[in-house]
């Protein structure tokens, strides 16, 4: 097994390269290379067995140059201080490269929330947010659902937050469930996202998305949309792969009978009664990563597409659903084979996008509807793709610019460098 370096390093890494080769100073580097602010906290909460448990959680805030701090909270056992820090300058870069008035950030509870009743849940994610309130506000820093959270526990941490300033702030967290101050798109923003760009990026270089193979790795909240919109968008969802397993079929998966299942059973374990003819099952969780397809969407978690594996990657594309899903050391060996990588600071951007349109809708205490919300993505995420292929053509012929990412980090870098000088900060 190849040893490699964390996300973190890798993440600093393409930024290092991205500001070299975009030709900015140095300081630029110095500052994004750092979060302005890391708060970590420890969250007591009783258990239903009346046990006492204290969980550790933090909130990093990496970048205001170009607004509030944005960014999603996460939920997992194996989240680390260093894994929030890459997630959060992340955060800071696709929110640069869409155009949004926001900064970075990003949260994070080691915790397993399956593992949790509801109650559990619920008084952890409460209690989060009282560590965090003295350093999160409307126009200061916005968390939103990421790994492990959802709109539920969205309302939940707006109450409580809600109680503290004594005051209705609907504006605090975005991704919040239709029926409360939510907007109806949020809830599949992401995953439609992924699948506007897979669908502009095979018009563009495999002769259009009708009838190509896709794969999907992770079948949460990201992966399940993805999947559900590109098979309307006439592509074929061939394999899925999440915790139980795979599921192949060579003629195609169908999506909407997953989704079900995944629904019915309350979490991906449904996906094993999946039983459509021609479909075949395994108990690995990654087999959806090698499949031969045409479009691979990792949409589970950073570095599954790494140096021991990435070899073994088959698809001609593949657009990143999870927040650095193919590590640096992998890109290098897809680059040789000519695998185009979209990288998630463009491709996974629609979650962030939806919820700025939801905020802007909470701060006016207004909303515009589904259609109209689902067009503003839409048309956001088209233009951040032709502005990326364009920019990719330029830069690669002129600045040596090797990958998407790299193009991707130089177009965000660009933003928040004007942003910066302007301020005075450099
Ligand atoms: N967690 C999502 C992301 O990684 C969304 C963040 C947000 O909506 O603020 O992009």
């Amino acid at each position: 097994m190849g040893e490699e370096k964390s996300y973190l390093a890798w993440m600093l890494d393409v930024l290092k390269r991205s500001v070299e080769l975009g030709g900015f100073p140095e300081e630029v580097y110095h500052i994004l290379s750092k979060p302005e602010r890391v708060l970590a906290v420890s969250i007591p909460v009783r258990m239903d067995n009346g046990k006492l448990v204290v969980f550790e959680g933090y909130r990093v805030q990496h970048s205001s140059a170009l607004g509030p701090y944005k960014g999603g909270v996460r939920f997992h056992p194996e989240v680390d201080l260093e894994t929030d820090i890459a997630l959060a300058l992340g955060m800071t870069l696709k929110n640069s490269l869409s155009g949004l008035p926001y900064g970075g950030g990003k949260g994070a509870v080691k915790v397993d929330p399956t593992k949790l009743s509801p109650g559990e849940l619920e008084r952890v994610s409460r209690g989060y947010v009282r560590a965090i309130a003295p350093l999160i506000d409307d126009e200061l820093d916005i968390p939103a659902p990421d790994v492990g959270t959802n709109p539920q526990i969205m309302i939940w941490m707006i109450d409580e937050y809600s109680k503290i300033r004594g005051r209705n702030v609907p504006g605090v967290f975005t991704g919040k469930p239709p029926e409360l101050w939510g907007d109806p798109v949020r809830p599949y923003s992401t995953g439609y996202g992924v699948a506007v760009v897979a669908r502009e990026i095979a018009n563009r270089f495999l002769g259009g998305l009708e009838g190509l193979r896709v794969a999907i790795h992770g079948f949460g909240n990201v992966g399940s949309n993805a999947a559900r919109f590109l098979s309307k968008f006439g592509a074929k969802i061939v394999a899925v792969s999440d915790l139980p397993g795979t599921l192949y079929n060579p003629n195609g998966l169908d999506v909407e009978k997953m989704i079900q299942l995944v629904q019915r059973a309350g979490g991906v374990k449904g996906l094993m009664e999946y039983s459509e003819p021609g479909t075949s099952k395994t108990a690995s969780t990654e087999d959806a990563l090698y499949a031969d397809v045409d479009i691979l969407v990792p949409a589970s978690i950073e570095n599954v597409i790494n140096i021991n594996n990435a070899h073994k990657v088959k698809a001609k594309i593949i657009v990143e659903g999870a927040n650095g899903p193919t590590t640096a050391d992998a890109e290098k060996i897809l680059y040789e084979k000519g695998t185009i990588i979209i990288p998630d600071i463009l491709a996974n951007a629609g979650g962030v996008i939806v919820s700025y349109l939801e905020w802007v809708e909470n701060l006016q205490w207004f909303w515009w509807g589904e259609e109209e919300t689902l067009k503003r993505l839409e048309n956001i995420m088209i233009n951040n793709v032709k502005r990326l292929l364009a920019s990719y053509d330029k830069y690669s012929s002129s600045r040596g610019v090797k990958t998407y990412r790299e193009t991707a980090f130089i177009l965000a870098v660009e933003r928040l460098y004007r942003a910066m000088k302007l301020r005075g900060w450099i």
